[in-house]
């Protein structure tokens, strides 16, 4: 079954650029007695807007089976922490808000920000997330939390027990939700009227720059950049004011938001949609993306079937979503990787979906030393490679597959 019209535009006017075939939810770990089991998997392609520009997968699995129980934790690593605490001191600076403003969190996941900005000052913040198992993480810490999908149902119950939100902050949420018109009119619904919203999400031009297919999977359904992005917000009376990117994700785009009578669009608006054009004037880039993930596969399989007939032993670091989107886009199994170490407790001891790699501590790496380490959390290089200084000095080497492969 093919997309046969845009979420957002309705626009008839799509053309599939990135075919994945079948496969399994990204976050899907599995138990021992759960191998045995047929494993559901789901067509998975990426389509092209011609009309609004946005790109968004074809297939869609209901929003209650992937993030009832979710085992993405914030808290995890350590790049990503440093990055919140420094958000929110840039929150209570640029954003000019008194300590008692009221804050939602929209996707408040685990807590993990609502904690940073509980140090930084603020003391009215909300957060709203659907996994029963990580908003109870929160509470545990006394984060209040909304356990709910947010949509403008939602966000009409939110105002009536709190009131408008002064800031709402939306970190890589905005792109899983199916039902886009909803989650956007229950913002609007909710915003004050000086309000801000603040919305965080990869961005489509890194993600192709750098190859990081990876980043595409049933829960994100749109892969975001400023030209949709600019039309979704107006078509609801709403502007965005400033954009600011980062290295998040392997590049990711901050939108900031207001009431369309509250905010005119700066300077750097226009020169950022100037330079997307070459992602919407055709599909050349698009094609490339494919092409270049095609690549990544045929040699990343050759290298590693080479190495293991040679006798060596190979592992993979970061059982992460992004990690099973790549072993089974490629086809890496247990034939050619032994074991993944992943830092999240939550993951330890279960199997990676499709792929059926058992999930180990990191010390593992450094107990079996295997000669090769795929590095599937290839976004965390920098962190992964001082903390692995041990393994490294005794010979182990890594893969990185992405952007493009090389061994280190
Ligand atoms: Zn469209």
């Amino acid at each position: 079954m093919s997309l046969e019209k845009c979420r957002f535009c309705f626009s008839t006017d799509v053309e599939k650029y990135f075919d994945f075939g079948k496969q399994p939810l990204a976050n899907a770990y599995l138990t021992r007695e759960q191998l045995e089991d047929l494993e559901p998997s789901y067509l998975l392609d990426v389509y092209y807007c011609h009309e609004c520009g946005i790109s968004q997968i074809g297939f869609t699995v209901s929003p209650e089976e992937m993030f009832s129980e979710y085992y993405y934790c914030a808290g995890a690593a350590r790049t990503t922490f440093h990055y919140r605490i420094a958000l929110a001191k840039k929150i209570k600076a640029v954003l000019n808000l008194k300590e008692d403003a009221f804050i939602v969190e929209v996707g408040s996941n685990d807590g993990s920000m609502m904690k940073c900005l509980r140090e930084c000052g603020f003391t009215n913040v909300l957060g709203v997330d659907p996994a029963v198992n990580l908003s109870k993480l929160a509470e545990k810490e006394g984060l209040n939390t909304f356990n709910a999908f947010f949509n403008k149902q939602t966000a009409e119950e939110i105002l009536r027990i709190y009131g408008s939100a002064d800031l709402i902050l939306c970190r890589n949420v905005f792109a899983h939700v199916p039902d886009i018109h909803s989650f956007v009119q229950g913002l609007k619904n909710l915003l004050d009227e000086k309000g801000v919203i603040m919305i965080e999400s990869p961005y489509l031009p890194d993600m192709i720059s750098q190859n990081a297919f990876d980043t595409i999977y049933h829960e994100h359904v749109f892969y975001l950049s400023l030209k949709p992005m600019k039309k979704i917000f107006q078509f609801y009376d709403l502007e965005i004011t400033n954009v600011e990117r980062n290295k998040m994700h392997g590049g990711s785009m901050i939108y900031i938001i207001s009431h369309s009578h509250n905010g005119m669009p700066n300077e750097k608006i226009n020169d950022i949609l100037a330079r997307e054009e070459k992602y919407h004037a055709n599909m050349v880039e698009y094609h490339r993306f494919f092409q270049n993930a095609a690549d990544i596969r045929s040699e990343l399989k050759y290298i590693l079937a080479r190495l293991k007939s040679e006798g060596y032993r190979i592992a993979a670091y970061g059982a992460a979503a992004k990690g099973n989107v790549l072993l089974n886009f490629c086809g890496i199994d247990t034939e050619l990787l032994d074991f993944v170490v992943d830092k999240n407790p939550l993951k330890q001891g279960l199997f990676t979906p499709g792929t059926h790699i058992p999930i180990f501590p990191t010390e593992k790496l450094v107990e079996e030393q295997p000669d090769y380490t795929l590095l599937l959390s290839w976004n965390y290089k920098q962190e992964i490679m001082e903390q692995e200084t041990k393994y490294r000095a005794k010979g182990g080497k890594l893969i990185i597959p992405i952007p493009r492969v090389i061994i280190e």
